[in-house]
C-alpha cells in the first residue's frame, strides 16, 4: 500500500510502498477514505511523542470501510463504514472497564503508538470496543474530522467542562479543536466568547455561534475584556490551542468556581507552564485536562448532528491528495488555514 512515511524526526516524510497491515486477533483493517490533518501529527513529527518508533506513518483522524477483522471480533464485519476515536481503549484495564477508555492504561493510538491513517490501509486493534459505526448519510471527509478534535472538544465541552446553558464560556484559540468547542459550547446553549489572533478565524467563530470575539493581537489584556464581557468572568473557559499565554489566559479569566479544561496539548518547552494558583485557592477553581472520548459517547453528539444542532461539515477545511500530505503536515507548525484539513484522494 501507498504510505506517507518519515524515517527520521523533523526530517520531511515521503510517500512510500509498504506492507499492507493484517489485523490483530481482536482487531480490523480499514480502507482509510479520509484522514484529518491534525497538529498532533505534527507534534509527533517533531519528536515530542515518545511512543513514536521509527520509521512511522502519522494519521490519527480517520473513517473507512473494514476490509478484513481479526479471529476475536464479532461486532464488526468486511464492507462497514467505522470511524474510531483516537486513544482506543483495551477493553480490560480499570479506566475501561470503569467507563473511561480515552484514559485507558494499554491505550492504542493509530499515528503514535502504531502506524496510522496517512495510507491506504490502517489497522485499528481492539476493535469490539472502539469502532463507532458512521450514519449512512455523514460523508468521511466529516466523519474523519470527528476523530480527535470535534470529540474531543464535546467531552471537554459536554463532560469535563458541564456547560449550562446561559453559561459563559471562553475559548482561546480558534483552530480545529476552538471552533468545534464553540459550535458545541453554543449548542448547549451557552453564552461563548471566540478569542484568536486572526479576525478572518473571529469572523468564522461568529458565524458558527460565539456572541463576543477578542482579537488578542489587538486586545493589551484578554482577561479583563473576558471580564468585561461576562461581567466578572467565564463559568467555563477552555485552552483549544495548548500555549503557556492561552493557558494562564483562560484560568485567569475565570468567575469564582469557574472551570477550565485544557485541550490544546502542551509539549516540548511548554510542557510545565505558570498557572495562577492564587486565584485557583480563592476562587476555587477547576483544571481538568480532556483526552479524546470513549467510543460509546459518540452516540449523544451523532444524535445533535443528526437533528442538525451540530454541523461539523460546516468545520471540513481543505480536501487535499495523499501527495499532499507531507507538505501539509510540515506546515502545520505555524497557523493553520480555517477549518479540518482533510485527505480524500489515496
Ligand atoms: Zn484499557
Ligand atoms: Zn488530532
Amino acid at each position: 500500500m501507498k504510505a506517507v512515511v518519515f524515517e527520521k524526526f523533523g526530517e520531511a516524510p515521503t510517500i512510500q510502498t509498504v506492507a499492507d497491515p493484517t489485523p490483530a486477533p481482536e482487531g480490523v483493517v480499514i480502507k482509510v477514505e479520509a484522514t484529518g490533518l491534525c497538529r498532533s501529527d505534527w507534534h509527533g513529527w517533531m519528536g515530542h511523542d515518545d511512543g513514536i518508533r521509527l520509521p512511522h506513518v502519522p494519521g490519527h483522524e480517520l473513517a473507512g470501510v473494514v476490509v478484513a477483522s481479526g479471529s476475536g471480533v464479532t461486532r464488526w464485519k468486511a464492507g462497514e463504514r467505522v470511524t474510531v476515536p483516537f486513544a482506543v481503549g483495551c477493553g480490560r484495564c480499570f479506566e475501561c472497564t470503569s467507563g473511561n477508555h480515552q484514559v485507558c492504561e494499554h491505550q492504542f493510538q493509530p499515528g503514535f503508538s502504531a502506524w496510522g491513517s496517512f495510507a491506504e490501509y490502517v489497522a485499528i486493534d481492539h476493535a469490539d470496543t472502539n469502532l463507532v459505526r458512521l450514519p449512512d448519510e455523514m460523508e468521511f471527509a466529516t466523519a474523519a474530522s470527528l476523530g480527535c478534535r470535534f470529540v474531543t472538544s464535546f467531552r471537554a465541552i459536554v463532560d469535563q467542562g458541564r456547560v449550562t446553558p446561559g453559561e459563559w464560556v471562553v475559548v482561546h484559540g480558534c483552530g480545529g479543536v476552538g471552533l468545534s468547542a464553540i459550535m458545541i459550547a453554543s449548542a448547549m446553549g451557552a453564552n461563548v466568547i471566540a478569542i484568536d489572533l486572526t479576525d478572518e478565524k473571529l469572523d468564522f467563530a461568529s458565524k458558527i455561534g460565539a456572541v463576543a470575539t477578542i482579537n488578542a493581537a489587538k486586545t493589551p489584556n484578554v482577561v479583563k475584556a473576558v471580564k468585561q464581557i461576562t461581567n466578572g468572568g467565564a463559568h467555563m473557559s477552555m485552552d483549544a490551542l495548548g500555549h503557556p499565554t492561552t493557558s494562564f489566559n483562560s484560568i485567569a479569566n475565570l468567575r469564582r468556581r469557574g472551570r477550565h479544561v485544557q485541550v490544546g496539548l502542551m509539549l516540548g518547552d511548554h510542557a510545565r507552564p505558570q498557572i495562577p494558583m492564587d486565584k485557583v485557592i480563592a476562587f476555587e477553581l477547576e483544571i481538568r485536562g480532556s483526552h479524546g472520548m470513549q467510543a460509546y459517547r459518540y452516540q449523544a453528539m451523532m444524535e445533535m448532528i443528526r437533528t442538525g444542532k451540530l454541523k461539523p461539515e460546516l468545520l471540513v477545511g481543505k480536501r487535499i491528495s495523499l501527495e499532499e500530505a507531507p507538505a501539509a503536515l510540515m506546515a502545520m507548525g505555524g497557523f493553520e488555514g480555517i477549518g479540518i484539513g482533510v485527505v480524500t484522494k489515496f
